[in-house]
This record gives C-alpha cells, structure tokens and sequence, in this order.
C-alpha cells in the first residue's frame, strides 16, 4: 500500500551507488572499484529498500534527491530514472515559493568526467535528473595526475560545457586544493578558469586530507608523500574565497559557494538537521522518530547482503539524546550562512537547553568566529529556513576556522 502523501516536513533521498571505475588514492567513500556494475540486481535492491522502509518518513514534504557514491554517473540512465520515478510517486514535493524558475525538486548526480558523454548527460536529463555535481578538481593536469585522478581536464571541461548544452538547470563542480605538491600558482590559475565559466552556478571547493588507510596515507607514513605546506593550504582558502566572492559566487558554507539563490538544496537540509532517508548500501540518514527523537542510521550490510535482502534489520542506528542532537544542530548550522535561530532552537530543544548552550555561543562570539543577528539570514532562502528572529551566524573568520567552532560546541 502507497504512504499517502500530506503536509509535512521537508526531506531528502540520498541513493548511494557504491561504484566507481578506479578507486582514487585519497578516497575512504565507501566505494569500489568495479570492472562491471550489477544495474539491474542494485536497482532491484534499491527499490525493494525502498517500499520496506519508506513508512518511517510517511507525510514528509520532499525537497531533493540526490545520487551519490561512488560514482552514480555510471549508472545506466533507465535505473537512475526508475529510482526516481519511484521516490516521486511516494512524497509530494515541497514546492517552495522561493524557488522561482527552479524545479520543485531538486535531483541531482554526481558524474566523473570520464563517463560523461554527452549522450548519457542528455538520457540522465530525459529521466528526470536537474542538476549535475561534476567531479572536476582541478583544471591542471600535472596536479591533476598527482591527485591520481582517472580523467583529463579536457574531459573535465568537455563535461561542464555538455552539462550546459542539453539544458541542465543547474551545474556545479569540485575543487580539490592543498593536495600533494600543489603549487599556489596552479591554484591561482584554477581560481581563474573557475571563476570566468558561465556553465556552472555552484562550485564545493575542499581542502585535501589524507584520510586513515588510503594510498596516500601509506605514501604518507613512508615519506613519499610531498604535502603541501599547511600555510600555504590556508592562503588558498582565502584567495579561493576572494576570488570567487569577486565572480558573484557567495561563500555560504565552509565548503561551498553558490550564485545567487543557487545554493546545493540537498546539502543545505543536513546543515539546518532537516530529515533525509538514505537508500543504498552503507546510506546514512537521520530521522525523527514518533516523539521528536533523532534517530541516525547507517546501513551495515556488505553489497553481497544488501543485494540479496536490501530492507533487512542489519544496521547501526544511534538514538541521539537532546543535547547531543543540540551540539549537532549548533556545530552544522554555523558552518552555514543560514546560522541558527534561538526560537527554532528553543522550540526544539527547550528553554533551559539552548539558554546552556548560549554561553558557549557568547565564547564564540568574544573570539570573532560568530556574531549575533536579529534578522533572517538571506532573501532568497526557502520557507523552511525563514525561520527568522535573532540568532547567531559564522563571521568570515568563523567560516574559515570552522574547527575551533566545532571543538566549542561538539
Ligand atoms: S571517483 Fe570519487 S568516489 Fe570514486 S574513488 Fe574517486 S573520489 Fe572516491
């Protein structure tokens, strides 16, 4: 039997696809490399997922969709639209007023550049997919070679201006900074090239770190691994956000810079602690359970498991308690511009809670890494962050030292 959709909160579906063509030297995602991809077996398992669960979010309002991986691009363009057609036909959309011009939902793909042609872009579009992250990285190719990346930049641009052509709404990309041996130069000349394309509107520009048990950690451990200087790392920061900035791009979250009003949906529930239903081998997602209680949700079952019984019982599921959902609250959405409202708070978390947690903002602001506002944040932001009132929101400072704001409050 079909939820029955009705007025409810806003959420979003995240669809992992554990797959890539080559596993980069950098990445712990939970992802492998696959020389041939089970489509129709991980659709199949997907879908069964689910119409298993799908009643825990029964009435919510949705936002987004977005496939994520791994590389979801390689998926075959008939399995990404049967997974959406799927969602739709579950959920009403939202249907923000804010959001003129834009489709009531956003859905989008990651794509690698490698596995981009201009064919499957345009099918990805005809089944319903409005917006594309494209993996790009970086726009030179030594640095490119040295982050082990499987594509060329020639690739990387072909795929933006394609993006474009077939008439994707929406279009960002990634930069991949601060890795090994990056020469500030280069970066200069990616802030360049980033900063005069017309093909995007949205562009997550991260820092590198080298994560635990991936090859460059071993290169790492054993010298052969040539890190770029950590002074060096933050004067990128700052020139990535001066540069940007000055080509209309608005620095809205530690990580993430948007043209006006083209802020990633998606993105943007996790940081204000919206729900999102995770479908997928290994998804994550956060629910509120009958009573208001946060319930966070990782799928355990290895792809063999998840594929011959997807809605089975195997996961790690963590009840949150109200002050540690609070730190969360506070430590995601002062990441943002959106900031956090002092009546959302009080009203989710009580009084007493958020009076607490207030000395811990007044820290904050004596050290310049927030700042009270009596306003809402921005005047293209949806209804269901017009939240509004007095609050508090990062500084610039704030937004580039978003760990010291995180070891206040956590
Ligand atoms: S393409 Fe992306 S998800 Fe796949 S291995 Fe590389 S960084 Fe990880």
């Amino acid at each position: 039997m079909s939820v029955q959709p009705k007025a409810g909160r806003p959420f979003g579906v995240y669809i992992h696809f554990p797959f890539c063509a080559r596993k980069c030297p950098y990445c712990d995602f939970n992802t492998r490399a696959a020389r041939e991809i089970p489509h129709d077996a991980y659709l199949d398992a997907v879908l069964a997922e689910l119409r298993g669960r799908r009643a825990r979010f029964e009435g919510r309002r949705l936002v987004s969709i977005y496939f994520g991986g791994g590389t979801p691009g390689l998926w075959r363009a008939d399995c990404v639209g049967a997974v959406i057609d799927a969602v739709r036909g579950e959920w009403e959309p939202l249907n923000d007023p804010a959001d003129v011009g834009l489709s009531a939902v956003e859905v989008t793909v990651e794509v690698n550049p490698r596995a981009a042609p201009i064919e499957h872009l345009a099918a990805l579009r005809d089944v319903g997919v409005n917006r594309l992250s494209v993996g790009v990285q970086t726009f030179d190719p030594t640095y490119l070679r040295r982050l082990g990346r499987d594509h060329s930049v020639g690739q990387s641009v072909a795929t933006l201006e394609a993006a474009r052509a077939v008439g994707f709404e929406r279009v960002s990309f990634d930069l991949l900074f601060g890795g090994p041996h990056h020469d500030p130069q280069a970066f200069e000349r990616d802030l360049e090239r980033a900063s005069a394309l017309s093909e995007a509107d949205h562009i997550s520009a991260y820092s590198l770190i080298v994560e635990p048990g991936t090859p460059f950690a071993r290169m790492k451990a054993s010298g052969r691994l040539h890190e770029t200087d950590e002074e060096e790392v933050t004067d990128m920061l700052l020139r990535c956000e001066e540069r940007l900035q000055e080509a209309g791009y608005a620095h809205y979250e530690v990580s993430n810079y948007a043209r006006p009003g083209r802020w990633a949906r998606h993105n943007s529930l996790y940081w204000v602690g919206a729900e999102y239903m995770g479908l997928g081998v290994g998804a994550h997602e956060l629910a509120l359970l009958p009573g208001g209680v946060p319930a966070r949700r990782a799928g355990a079952l290895t792809l063999a498991e998840y594929l011959n019984a997807p809605a089975a019982s195997a996961y790690d599921e963590e009840r949150l308690t109200a002050e540690v959902h609070l730190a969360e609250r506070l430590f995601l959405g002062l990441r943002t511009r959106f900031g956090v409202r002092r009546a959302e708070l009080e009203g989710q978390f009580g009084v007493e809670r958020v009076k607490e947690a207030s000395q811990r903002l007044e820290r904050l602001c004596e050290r310049g890494l927030i700042e009270e506002v009596e306003g809402p944040p921005a005047a293209d932001l949806p209804a269901y962050l017009q939240v509004g009132g007095p609050g508090w929101v990062p500084t610039r400072r704030g937004l580039h030292f978003a760990n010291q704001i995180a070891l206040e409050v956590l």
